[in-house]
């Protein structure tokens, strides 16, 4: 009999108190269960000590050294900074603590220690600054080891975290293994007691690599399990809300809506709007994704099908994922459906309370047939009268708990509204197959015609000068650029520095007339939003940014992006800032400035060079990232998995996916009790 099982509280952990349980489950941590799930954030390495003659400035290092001379203080900016020379047979360093006087009272001549600290070179001395002390016999016993490193939270240290989960792991009953040793053999994936264990006290690399290939494997079945259920559960639900093909008059309702538009749809948008009338008029009520690339025109494709099924006497809805952009949407829509007498508001959490107060009143009487607006849309307050379609922009999926949600909104019972998601970010189909498999997906594989492809330049910084001339060119053209700066990592005073000093630069550069903004990660929304505002209204020339300009904003006369440190953003994200521009009918450019050229990053900018086509790059990222050997674990940015990247381990993925549809409807419902939940759908 085992000490712990997995749903006893933490408290049972010798050492673990109400207090400390409580710091804990800040971090989502309540059961022993958790605990084993809590995977390190990283791990900390200790390497065999280098000679110091070997020493290069800016990694964290290890010596083996012994005093050269006496510890000597100094009063440096109102801190007390202790130094002294050690070395060993190769040579010298100065080794550098900040408040810590009393380190000097510890060191002794002619003992060998091991320090372990970042290495920097200052005026000709390599330092070892801030170094932790070892003896050698101390050392020895951690090297060559890798100490899992935790996220924490104020009050928790990470020996705390490393001793209950080291506590646990020696006497607890692991989960049941659903994999049999054969599957595991023909998967090549260890067993889920080794893999846990591992993954918190692994020996070297290969065994990271190996428990996290496990782990993955279960993440990625796990969703492809709920998948299946999802897609059951769908077939269960009855199309509530029938959205009619054709108008009183027997013509085509969709025609009826083209013949509106000042354009011309694509191919690609009509195959889009006829599919999405059969679903709203089929048999099931429908749940789409609908994928296309920066500026295919995903929003007509959104106009139409709300416009249907406001003709059938519903409402629609359209949920954009910031306030700039639900005023974008608004004020783009609202005019168009105005003319076909349609009356469109807007809902934002912005507003003030008696603005939308106003709206909510003309959502519940059926006054309003479009909403637009954010998030606010679906919660609680608002009441519909009859929502048929709800449509989310620059999102994968529309939570099950958000659609049951409206669910009970509508007047006929338990109906559950046309779910329309759009998403900008191509993901090659062997995966989006996978992914949604919930889902109908549709492409916009083209864009609208006479559209120019942007042209696009990879270049070293000493292009700068030229680069800036290049913006004021096009500037007294009466076009506008935005500038992507570089970003600091998690340093957040750094990167407002950085913006205002590229700000003044380009001030001092650049003729006074032209107009230059900024935007940082800190703004408040409501800073953010005046910012972008004064873009889109051309009261601003030159918009330079830190975060990744906002997804889906079209200023159609902005002709030039220029990315700074372009070789620190993937593909994706590239992609994606490219395609804030080429939104018009000038012709557009992208300037990739880099400042490596090493061969990854150069293959990485000759894709984006060389197409302007968000599949194929995806599809050549999916290429360049492959399996292999991926150590160390990464939030995905894709998806909401703990340690699933679905490029990296797209392999694992369509195993995981194989096998889930393998089951058979008990299996399934057995399956779904017994994974820990570890994701919202
Ligand atoms: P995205 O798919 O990136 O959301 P938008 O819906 O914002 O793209 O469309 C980009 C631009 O293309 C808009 O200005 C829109 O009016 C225009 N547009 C959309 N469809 C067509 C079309 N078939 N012909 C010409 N222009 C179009
Ligand atoms: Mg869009």
């Amino acid at each position: 009999m085992k000490k712990y099982a997995l749903e006893d509280e933490l408290t049972k952990i010798k050492g673990i108190g109400p207090k400390s349980a409580a710091l804990f489950e800040k971090l989502g941590v309540k059961r022993i269960e958790d605990l084993l799930y809590f995977y390190p954030s990283r791990y900390e390495e200790f390497e065999e000590p280098l000679p110091v003659r070997e020493l290069q400035s800016g990694a964290l290092k290890a010596v083996e050294v012994t005093l050269q001379g006496e510890p000597v203080f100094k009063r440096f900016k109102g801190r007390v900074m202790t130094t002294v020379i050690v070395g060993d047979v190769t040579g010298n360093i100065r080794a550098v603590w900040f408040n810590m006087p009393y380190i000097s009272k510890t060191l002794k001549s002619a003992v060998h220690y091991v320090m372990r600290g970042n290495i920097s070179a200052k005026g000709g001395m390599m330092e070892i600054i801030q170094p932790k002390l070892y003896s050698r016999q101390e050392y020895q016993l951690i090297t060559g080891r890798l100490l899992p490193v935790y996220h924490l939270v104020k009050g928790l240290t990470n020996n705390a975290v490393t001793k209950a989960i080291s506590a646990v792991i020696e006497d607890v009953e692991f989960p049941e293994d659903y994999l049999s040793l054969k599957e595991r053999r023909e998967l090549g994936v260890c067993s889920l007691t080794e893999a846990l264990k591992t993954i918190h006290f692994p020996k070297n690399k290969d065994d990271v690599i190996k428990a996290r290939k496990r782990l993955v494997f279960d993440e990625l079945f796990t969703f492809s399990v709920k998948m299946q259920l999802l897609k059951s559960n769908d077939k269960e639900h009855k199309n509530g809300y029938v959205v009619s093909e054709k108008n009183s008059e027997g013509g085509s309702v969709l025609e009826e809506f083209k013949k509106s538009l000042p354009f011309e749809l694509t191919k690609a948008q009509s195959l889009a709007v006829e599919k999405i009338s059969k679903e709203m008029s089929g048999e099931a009520t429908m749940n789409m994704l609908l994928q296309g690339d920066v500026g295919s025109g995903k929003t007509a494709v959104a106009a139409a099908a709300m416009y249907m099924a406001v003709k059938s006497g519903y409402q629609a809805a359209l949920m954009a994922p910031t306030q700039v952009l639900a005023v974008q949407h608004y004020g783009k829509l609202s005019p168009m459906f105005e003319k076909l007498g349609i009356r469109t508001v807007l809902l934002n959490g912005g507003m003030s309370a008696a603005k939308k107060k106003e709206a909510a009143a003309l959502i519940a009487s059926h006054e309003a047939d479009v909403i637009i607006g954010t998030n606010a849309l679906i919660q609680g307050k608002v009441e519909y009268d009859k929502l048929a379609l709800v449509i989310t922009d620059e999102q994968h999926r529309f939570g099950v708990k958000q659609r049951e949600a409206l669910s009970l909104k509508g007047t006929e019972g338990e109906v559950l509204p046309h779910v329309l998601c759009m998403s900008a970010t191509p993901i090659p189909r062997t995966l989006a197959i996978i992914l949604y498999a919930d889902m109908d997906i549709c492409v916009l594989n083209e864009l609208p015609a006479g559209r120019l492809p942007v042209k696009n330049a990879v270049v070293d910084p000493s292009y700068r000068p030229k680069a800036w001339n290049f913006i004021r060119n096009q500037i007294s053209e009466g076009r506008q650029a935005y500038i992507v700066c570089p970003m600091i990592d998690e340093n957040d005073t750094l990167e407002l520095e950085n913006v205002t000093q590229y700000v003044e630069d380009l001030r001092s550069t650049l003729p006074p007339s032209i107009r230059i903004d900024s935007l940082t990660g800190k703004m408040k929304p409501a800073q953010k939003d005046a910012v972008l505002e004064k873009f889109a209204a051309h009261e601003t020339d030159i918009l330079v940014s830190t975060t990744v300009i906002e997804v889906g904003i079209d200023v159609p006369n902005c002709t030039v992006m220029l990315i700074e440190n372009a070789e620190r953003f993937g593909l994706a994200s590239l992609h994606q800032l490219r395609g804030r521009v080429g939104r018009g009918s000038n012709q557009s450019y992208c300037i990739f400035m880099s400042g490596k050229f090493d061969k990854d990053t150069m293959k990485r900018l000759e894709v984006m060079r060389n197409s302007n086509d968000g599949f194929k790059i995806a599809e050549e990222d999916l290429k360049m990232r492959g399996p292999g050997d991926f150590f160390g674990i990464r939030q995905s940015g894709e998806m909401d998995f703990k340690l699933a990247d679905i490029y990296q381990d797209s392999e694992v993925l369509i195993k995981a996916a194989q096998k889930a549809r393998e089951l058979s409807e008990e299996e399934l419902a057995e399956m779904s009790e017994r994974f820990p939940i570890h994701f919202m759908l």
